[in-house]
């Protein structure tokens, strides 16, 4: 196993200090060689001291002058260009995709034609255009490695199978903080009881995402676009204690699952050493006999709209998934800023699908505009009928 060189973007997010806590466990294996952050300046310097990286990609100009003052043997890039140049430096082997939300996507094309493996989290980047980066990804011949736990688990799931052996993909849901809620009850709740998820701790966007289950319809998305699956073989199934992370069902009806404590390191250190495995520092405890049942339930696509519509613009294709995404980025945020209530994410989001009707196929070029426009029309839809 050689040392491996690994730029970090969204080193300050949940992903990203779960990342700093398994390359700190191995300061032998793992160097950080950049990481990146948005607005968190104080964990940003905190992390800088502990890491001493080479490059460090920050928010605005202004912290740019100011860590430049403070660090001055480091040297720092702003927005998608300082995200670029810490994705593409010359030593980095592996670049992690820890941001939140479509910011990803040129980054991560950018290190792909620079020969970088990728572990991705940043499933959003995969939603809005996986075609393109799956296909850059072969060109280079270089790999994407799932970090999304669902993912991951398929991934170990797969390890030395034959693809032609694969009959389906089983992805698990929590089913996030409102799982026991009726539709009728949801109309009431609040961000704090969003964000209240009951297995994981997580950002706050991907944590509403998993109380819409739109987090679960990105995941098929996300599945179809690493696993080359198509979409009637990738399966959901609700499963609360979030032990089995996603199975595997193969052509003779075997199935395999991957099982553990809700604990990211995992899937992050598995992702950076593929196909090696490395103990992890101070393990949850985890005792099948003590966690006795594991509960399974189909999915209800009434209860949880945002599911089947993931099928449906996976089905449709084009930048159908692109809208799906860009509109649910946009919605789930302003809910986040208290703009809009908890349904109104799901309404926004249905109604820049059947606003959007375009379906020829389309270039990444168009793709990245019609993510812009879709955005446009939701912030104005906000504005005009936010809390209403
Ligand atoms: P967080 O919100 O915790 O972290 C996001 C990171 O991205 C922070 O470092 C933040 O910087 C940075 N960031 C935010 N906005 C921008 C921007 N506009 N430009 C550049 N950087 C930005 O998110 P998570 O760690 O929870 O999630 C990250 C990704 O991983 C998401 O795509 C999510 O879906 C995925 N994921 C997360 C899981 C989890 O357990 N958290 C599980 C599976 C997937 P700063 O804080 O400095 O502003
Ligand atoms: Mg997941």
């Amino acid at each position: 196993f050689n040392m491996k060189n690994i730029a970090l973007l969204g080193a300050t997010g949940s992903i990203g200090m779960n990342t700093v806590a398994v390359v700190t466990a191995y300061p032998e294996l793992f160097q950080i060689e950049s990481l990146t952050f948005h607005s968190n300046s104080e964990k940003g310097a905190d992390l800088i001291k502990m890491l001493k990286p080479k490059y460090v990609g920050v928010g605005t100009e202004q912290m740019k002058k100011e860590f430049t003052t403070r660090f001055p043997e480091i040297e720092f890039g702003v927005g998608e260009e300082g995200l670029i140049k810490a994705a593409t430096l010359e030593s980095v082997d592996v670049v992690l995709t820890a941001v939140t939300g479509s910011v990803g996507l040129n980054p991560t094309l950018a290190a792909i034609k620079a020969k970088k493996d990728i572990a991705l989290a940043n499933k959003e980047t995969l939603v809005m255009a996986g075609q393109w980066v799956m296909e850059e990804a072969r060109k280079n011949e270089v790999r994407i490695l799932p970090v999304d736990s669902e993912h991951s688990a398929i991934f170990q799931c797969l390890y030395g199978q034959k693809s032609d052996n694969l009959k389906e993909l089983v992805i698990t849901a929590s089913g996030g903080s409102f799982r026991d809620l009726t539709r009728e009850e949801l109309k009431t709740v609040t961000l704090e009881e969003a964000l209240n998820h009951p297995n994981w701790s997580m950002g706050r966007k991907i944590t509403v995402d998993s109380s819409t289950m739109m987090n679960k319809g990105l995941e098929v998305i996300e599945a179809h676009w690493l696993f080359g699956t198509d979409y009637d073989k990738i399966k959901v199934v609700l499963h609360k204690e979030s032990i089995v992370h996603s199975m595997i069902v193969l052509k003779d009806g075997a199935y395999l699952a991957q099982l553990g404590p809700s604990d990211m390191r995992e899937p992050i250190q598995y992702a950076l050493t593929y196909p090696n495995r490395l103990p992890i520092q101070d393990e949850k405890a985890f005792d099948l006999t003590e966690i006795s049942q594991l509960n399974f339930k189909p999915m209800d696509f009434e209860r949880f709209p945002m599911l089947e519509l993931a099928y449906i613009v996976g089905e449709k294709g084009g930048a159908f998934p692109t809208v799906y995404n860009a509109a649910n980025e946009i919605a789930a945020n302003a809910f986040i800023d208290g703009k809009i209530s908890y349904l109104q994410i799901e309404e926004f989001v249905q109604k820049a699908i059947w606003n959007y009707t375009e379906t020829k196929e389309v270039t990444l070029e168009e793709v990245i505009a019609i993510d812009k426009q879709t955005r446009t029309i939701v912030e104005r839809w906000i504005k005009e009928e936010g809390l209403l």
